[in-house]
C-alpha cells in the first residue's frame, strides 16, 4: 500500500521528518556532555542518528519493507543508545516504551509484531545488563525499582498494542468500504452501459423480426418455413433476455416502495399465470393465511413471484399441482412456492441466481438473479429446498409491516 502518495501527505511527512532530524541534531550538539569527549558511544549515536535520518528521508521514494525494517531497527538502536549513554536523562526510558508505536505509522501488522518482539528482547537484555553486568550504579532510576519499571514497560506495550489493534481494524474496515464503493461504482457504470446497449439492440431486433415474419408468410416450402420459425424463435429469446435485463436496470425513481398486501399481489400473479399453467395441465393453488403486508415495490414483487411460479410450472410434470402459500410468522411474511417437479441437485441449488445459469433450452438464466436482487433490496431472504425427482420449495421471508 502506498501511504505517502499525495502531495499533501508528502509535505506533512517531510515536515515531520525534518522536525525529527532537528531534534536528533539538537540532542547531538546542544549542551551534550559527550560532545567534548567525542568517544566511541557518541560516534555510534552520531552514525545511527545519521542513518535513521537518511532512511526517513529516503522512505517516500522507496516505500519498501526493507526500508521500513531499517527504520524500526535503527530507531530501536538509537533510542537504546540514548538510554545507555545518558543514564541521567531518566525520560529516555519512556522513549524505549514507545518504539513499537513507530511501526503503527506503516499500517503493517507483521512489522508491528516484529517491532514489538524486538523491543521485548532488547528490554530483557537491558534489564539483565543493568541487573547483572553494570556495577557502577549508573542506572539508578531503573535499579531502584526494577519490577515497577518492568511492569510499566509491559503496560506501555499493552497500550501500544491496543492503539495498533484499534487503528488497524479501522483502517481495514475503511479499506473494505472503499473497495466496495469502487466495485459498486464500476458495476453501476457497466450496468448503465449494458442497459443502454441492450435498449439499442431491441429496436433492430423488432424490425428484423417483423420482416422475418413477413417473409415466412411468403414461403411455400415447409423446410423454408421451419428455418424462418427457427430464426424468429431465436430472436424471441434475445428479446426476452433484453427485456428481463432492462427491467432490472430501470431508474430508481420508477420503483416506489409502499406497503403491499401480499395476498392481493399473489392473487393477481396466480390469475395471470393460470393460463400459462394450463398449457401443461398444471393448476396453481393459492393459500394465504392472515394479514400479509410488507414494504416493497408492487411491480418488483409481482416480477419476483412471476419468476418463481413460472419456474415451478416449467419444472412440473403434466398435471402436477403448484402450491403458493403465504402466512405471517414472528414478524415475517413467509411466502412459499412449492412444486413436485424435477427437483435439483445440491450443486444446481448452489448455482441458482448466477447470471445466465439455465438448464432450459430456451431459458435466459436471468429470472432468479432478478429474484435474488429484489429480495435483497427489501431486506428479505430467499431459500431453496429441493430434492431431485421430488420437487422444490422456494421460501421467501420479508419483514412484515403492521398497518392498522
Ligand atoms: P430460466 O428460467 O430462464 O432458466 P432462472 O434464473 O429462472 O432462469 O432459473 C435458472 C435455473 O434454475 C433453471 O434453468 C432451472 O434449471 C433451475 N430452477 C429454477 N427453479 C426451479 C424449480 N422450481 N425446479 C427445478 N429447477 C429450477
Ligand atoms: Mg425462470
Amino acid at each position: 500500500m502506498k501511504e505517502i502518495e499525495s502531495k499533501l501527505n508528502k509535505k506533512i511527512y517531510y515536515s515531520i521528518v525534518w522536525t525529527v532530524i532537528a531534534i536528533i541534531l539538537t540532542g547531538l550538539f546542544a549542551d551534550n556532555p559527550r560532545l567534548n569527549e567525542f568517544d566511541l558511544g557518541y560516534v555510534f549515536q552520531l552514525i545511527t542518528g545519521f542513518s535513521l535520518s537518511v532512511c526517513l528521508l529516503l522512505y517516500p521514494k522507496k516505500e519498501t519493507d526493507l526500508i521500513r525494517i531499517c527504520i524500526i531497527v535503527l530507531a530501536s538502536i538509537y533510542f537504546y543508545t540514548l538510554f545507555l549513554l545518558y543514564p541521567e536523562t531518566s525520560s529516555n526510558f519512556i522513549l524505549l516504551c514507545f518504539i513499537p508505536a513507530l511501526s503503527i505509522l506503516f499500517f503493517n501488522s507483521k512489522l508491528f509484531y516484529f517491532s514489538l518482539y524486538l523491543n521485548a528482547i532488547l528490554i530483557l537484555i537491558l534489564f539483565t545488563y543493568v541487573l547483572c553486568v553494570s556495577n557502577d550504579h549508573a542506572y539508578v532510576n531503573l535499579e531502584l525499582d526494577l519490577i515497577g519499571n518492568f511492569i510499566n514497560f509491559i503496560a506501555s506495550q499493552v497500550i501500544v498494542y491496543f492503539i495498533f489493534h484499534l487503528t488497524n481494524a479501522r483502517m481495514k474496515q475503511q479499506q473494505i468500504y472503499y473497495e466496495q464503493i469502487q466495485q459498486s461504482e464500476r458495476l453501476k457504470t457497466s450496468g448503465q452501459l449494458a442497459a443502454a446497449v441492450a435498449h439499442e439492440i431491441r429496436n433492430p431486433i423488432t424490425v428484423v423480426k417483423g420482416f422475418l415474419q413477413l417473409f415466412r408468410e411468403e414461403q411455400t416450402s415447409l423446410e423454408r418455413k421451419r428455418h424462418f420459425n427457427l430464426m424468429i424463435d431465436e430472436l424471441n429469446t434475445a428479446e426476452q433476455v433484453i427485456s428481463q435485463f432492462l427491467s432490472m436496470a430501470k431508474p430508481e425513481q420508477e420503483k416506489i416502495t409502499e406497503i403491499v398486501d401480499v395476498r392481493e399481489v399473489l392473487q393477481s400473479v396466480t390469475d395471470l399465470l393460470h393460463s400459462y399453467g394450463l398449457l401443461h395441465d398444471n393448476r396453481i393453488e393459492l393459500k394465504v393465511k392472515g394479514d400479509c403486508k410488507t414494504s416493497a415495490n408492487i411491480i418488483e414483487l409481482k416480477q419476483l413471484f412471476i419468476n418463481l411460479i413460472k419456474n415451478a410450472i416449467e419444472a412440473s410434470k403434466i398435471g402436477d399441482l403448484v402450491v403458493v402459500s403465504a402466512e405471517v410468522e414472528n414478524d415475517f411474511v413467509i411466502i412459499k412456492v412449492i412444486d413436485r417437479g424435477r427437483g435439483m441437485s445440491e450443486a444446481e441449488v448452489a448455482s441458482l441466481g448466477t447470471p445466465f445459469y439455465s438448464l432450459k433450452s430456451k431459458g435466459t438464466g436471468l429470472g432468479l438473479m432478478i429474484c435474488y436482487n429484489i429480495v435483497e433490496k427489501y431486506n428479505g431472504i430467499i431459500d431453496f429446498e429441493s430434492k431431485q425427482g421430488e420437487g422444490t420449495t422456494a421460501t421467501i421471508r420479508f419483514p412484515a409491516v403492521n398497518k392498522n
